[in-house]
């Protein structure tokens, strides 16, 4: 539990109240996450009295008086880059959950004074009470707006501090637990990012836009995940990070990412997002952008860097492709609708998510790949996605200028100077399927299909999940064979073709069949068994590789260098 006391001062006591709400999501994390309801105990000082009056808000008669206190708990028992997190080690303390914000007085600076046990240290970007070293417990911050107080998480406790300079600005990596990692791979992983940070600042003129930034790093079996800030970022990593080298780049990944998001969404913002409105949904149908560029150069800064090679690079844009081959909803939802819709889609999965919706963040991703090799191609050279990005910090990060929620192809038009609309389209604007082979032939690549090694022949179009060691179906592909044999998610597969399923090894059992054979399958629905005659199709080719055309033009092997750098650098 978190224990918190709201001081407000100066209320006007002619206004006799004032409301006190708390958020009801973070930005960066589209979700009603209805944070208010981890609140217990919320009790007003003396003459003042506390009416609640909506589900995250309070009405405070101040009773005559001149300021109010105002006390509650806060549970904080959920280890996520978006939620607070207590135990005896640590506390992880994110600001929408935690503090109430003064309705209609966001504006308004705040004061922030935790008491910690003895010796723990504190990591944030909130900015600290000159003076104060919080040796004995206590820290003191200030933000100069509710803004400013939840968009910067605290690490409070035994963590491990690591300091490093980039283009001569303080940054801080703040590890928990402690001993989560070896001393060598700490060297590596401040190293890589540092290298990563200057590669991103020279894409945006190769100024950092923060005075000082603080990489706050959750070592946890589990989950996988970032929350950017303006000047800090929140990240859990599996502690095995370090045990390979994809596992690594993908956290490497996941630190570019987040970072990069400093200019792009924490500075480059889109209209949807301005002001941050905390008690209810902000709408944008830019994360297509916000979020698919973000991925997009988290891995080609990588590239950029040398951190990965060209066929690592490639290997990773592959595996996004070969996500969106196996997404059908990616011919049902536009990219720009999936980003409209992600309060309740991306971030409400469930098993019709992949037949109705396309991430954002990974159809993004690749479009992002595209746009950028083909407005290379559509000007021989002279522009990129590069020289988008720049654009959008100097006409609108640098300048705080929001970026208009239709404004994004003739912002890209304007840096291309070629028309784009075809690709906004088709890409962006209609869930039509994407010709990569045509766009990926400009860099002299072509894209191969082939089923996985171990694949069965014959195919069902099902995933399973183990439930107490029966295989439940967890999601059926939209047209395939179990489709239209009628097998539902939260159906139990008990036997293919007479033979009995062993565990959830449906694979097992489709080895012997070939496609194009009727076969009963047994289920089990509702405590009852049934049969459903499946016409098995045959195992998708769902494993791409991007690779060099043999055929391909000179020019095109030129452009491919220029986009990704030479295959052996
Ligand atoms: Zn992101």
């Amino acid at each position: 539990m978190v224990h918190v006391e709201t001081t407000v001062r100066a209320t006007d006591p002619v206004a006799g109240s004032i409301v006190l709400f708390m958020p009801v999501w973070t930005p960066g994390s589209y979700l009603i996450r209805e944070y208010a309801r981890h609140i217990e105990g919320l009790t007003a000082e003396e003459p003042a009295r506390a009416t609640k009056i909506r589900k995250n808000a309070w009405r405070i008669d101040t009773g005559g008086a001149a300021g109010v206190v105002v006390r509650y708990r806060v549970y904080a028992g959920d280890l996520t880059v978006r939620t607070s997190h207590v135990d005896e080690t640590h506390a992880f303390l994110v600001g929408a959950g935690l503090f109430l914000a003064l309705e209609g007085s966001e504006h308004l600076g705040a004061r922030v004074e935790i008491s910690a046990p003895p010796g723990w240290r504190a990591a944030t970007s909130l900015r600290r009470v000159p003076g104060e070293s919080g040796a004995d417990g206590t820290h003191r911050f200030e933000a100069p707006g509710f803004d400013a107080l939840v968009d910067a998480p605290i690490e409070l406790g035994t963590h491990r501090e690591e300091r490093f300079d980039v283009l001569g600005t303080p940054h801080r990596a703040s590890i928990w637990p402690h001993d989560a990692i070896a001393e060598t791979d700490l060297r590596r992983l401040v190293d890589d990012t540092r290298t990563i940070v200057a590669t991103e600042a020279a894409l945006f003129g190769g100024v950092l836009p923060y005075d000082a930034y603080d990489l706050l790093l959750h070592f946890a079996q589990r989950g996988r995940g970032g929350l950017e800030h303006r000047a800090s970022a929140a990240i859990i990593a599996p502690p095995a990070t370090f045990a390979a080298r994809d596992s690594y780049l993908d956290t490497l990944s996941l630190v570019a990412h987040e970072m990069f998001h400093a200019w792009n969404i924490k500075r480059i913002r889109p209209a949807g997002l301005t002001p941050y409105r905390y008690g209810e949904e902000c709408y944008t149908r830019l994360l297509w952008w916000f979020e698919g560029a973000t991925s997009y150069y988290d891995w080609r800064v990588l590239r950029m860097a040398h951190l990965c090679t060209v066929d690592e690079y490639l290997d990773h844009l592959a595996g996004e492709i070969a996500y969106l081959d196996q997404t059908p909803g990616r011919l049902v939802h536009a990219l720009e609708e999936a980003s409209f819709d992600a309060w309740i889609k991306l971030y409400r999965p469930d098993e019709n998510s992949a037949n109705s919706s396309v991430s954002y963040y990974r159809k993004g991703e690749v479009v992002c790949a595209l746009l950028d090799i083909e407005i290379r191609a559509r000007t021989g050279g002279r522009a990129s996605l590069d020289g988008v990005l720049a654009h959008l910090w100097a006409e609108h990060g640098a300048r705080e200028l929001p970026v208009p929620e239709d404004g994004m192809q003739a912002i890209f038009e304007r840096v291309a100077g070629v028309p784009l609309g075809d690709l906004f389209d088709a890409w962006i604007r209609s869930p039509t399927e994407i010709d990569y082979a045509r766009t990926l032939a400009h860099v002299g690549l072509t894209i191969e299909r082939s089923a996985r090694a171990d694949a069965p022949p014959a195919s069902l179009g099902l995933r399973v999940r183990s439930d107490g060691g029966r295989a439940v179906v967890s999601s059926v592909i939209r047209g395939a064979a179990a489709w239209r044999a009628g097998i539902d998610a939260g159906d139990e597969i008990v036997a293919i073709a007479g033979a009995r399923i062993e565990g959830t090894k449906v694979d097992g059992l489709l080895r012997g069949q070939t496609p194009g054979r009727e076969v009963e399958v047994t289920i089990a629905r509702d405590g009852r068994l049934a049969t459903r005659r499946a016409t098995l199709d045959s195992a998708g080719a769902d494993r791409v590789k991007i690779v060099p055309d043999p055929d391909a033009s000179p020019a095109a092997r030129e452009a491919c260098t220029a986009w990704l750098g030479k295959a052996d650098d």
